[in-house]
């Protein structure tokens, strides 16, 4: 019996290369390019379950920390000193009257950060734990459903944002209505996402990045060009640009070694090149003032050429 052929979401062409065959902990899965409009996807579309996400095993398997499971307070702790970059992206759409959805907010860190600069802040969190660490210790209301379910009294809002989210997404159509749905008529939406052109994939080949990167969770893999697509298919026009958080020291790992660090927080902070407290103050700090530099143009670099690991959206739903 002939297989049918998936039919890619985007541009409904049935012609596909397989680009993998696993994914990161040797998962036997296909990843897909559509020929036409190059979109990435693993095959079947299916994903993972919202009960998974729900339960204990999503945070085992994927979180700051490689080498340990994290806590919700520890997940917390490790994503809440990197929200400026993100905030920056936002800020002047901040009011004193702004409601802001947070969609996948994981443990709250990124509404935290918003803390006295907006007038209602929501979050929709799938994860049991982390809905349970905002109930308990942060100052806004959480709902634990997908969107496409929930029924946000508190809407509608002037911005919703959605955090390396939509990469999980199954059926991005569906979800990117439902946040129309609970915009404002000339709400925002602010969108963070992995972006397939990354620099270690597409220039540097770094195969044990490639084996890392792809992952169950994560059923599409979108570039600029896919992700403009998708957005104004379903409706939403904007500004896409690139971002490179990782720093020059996490990318010069990943060429050395092929492997990944195991701490977040290293590779996303400031590079650090001499952490030795017994090294002369001032000859620690010309060294690392040095890798600063360096860094700083190399993130430069790379997202000149729209390279950055992370893809970023700002739009509203056209009129
Ligand atoms: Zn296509």
């Amino acid at each position: 019996m002939k297989k049918t052929s998936p039919v890619c979401i985007l541009c409904h062409s049935q012609e596909s290369r397989i680009l993998r065959d696993s994914l990161r902990y040797d998962i036997k899965r296909k990843v897909l390019q559509c020929k036409r409009c190059s979109l990435v996807y693993l095959e079947p579309l299916s994903g993972v379950s919202t009960a998974y996400y729900a339960s204990k095993k999503y945070r085992k398997s994927y979180g700051p920390n490689l080498k340990k499971t994290s806590s919700a307070r520890e997940i917390f702790n490790a994503y809440a000193p990197f929200q400026e970059p993100i905030v920056k992206e936002i800020k002047h759409l901040l009011k004193p009257s702004t409601k802001i959805l947070d969609i996948g907010c994981s443990t709250g860190h990124f509404l935290a950060a918003l803390k006295g600069k907006a007038k209602t802040r929501v979050g929709l969190e799938l994860g049991q734990d982390e809905v349970k660490f905002i109930r308990k210790n942060l100052d806004f209301k959480v709902y634990a459903e997908p969107i496409e379910d929930a029924k946000i009294a508190e809407g509608p809002f002037d911005l919703v944002t959605a955090l390396q989210v939509l990469e999980h997404v199954p059926n991005p159509f569906s979800f990117l209505q439902s946040i129309a749905q609970n915009l404002k008529p000339k709400g925002y939406l602010y969108l963070e996402l992995p972006n397939i052109s990354d620099v270690l994939l597409s220039i540097f080949k770094i195969k044990g990045y490639e084996d890392f990167y792809y992952r169950e969770p994560h059923v599409f893999y979108y570039s600029k060009d896919t992700l403009k697509a998708l957005l104004k298919k379903a409706g939403f026009e904007g500004e896409i640009k690139n971002a490179q958080r990782y720093n020059f020291l996490n990318h010069l790992n990943w060429m050395l070694t092929g492997k990944p660090q195991d701490n977040f927080a290293v590779g996303n902070g400031d590079p650090v090149l001499i952490s030795d407290t017994s090294v002369d103050k001032m000859i620690k700090n010309d060294f690392n003032k040095f890798i600063k530099d360096t860094d700083l143009k190399y993130k430069q670099l790379v997202e000149k050429h729209n390279l950055g690991e992370s893809l970023t959206f700002l739009g509203r739903k056209g009129l």
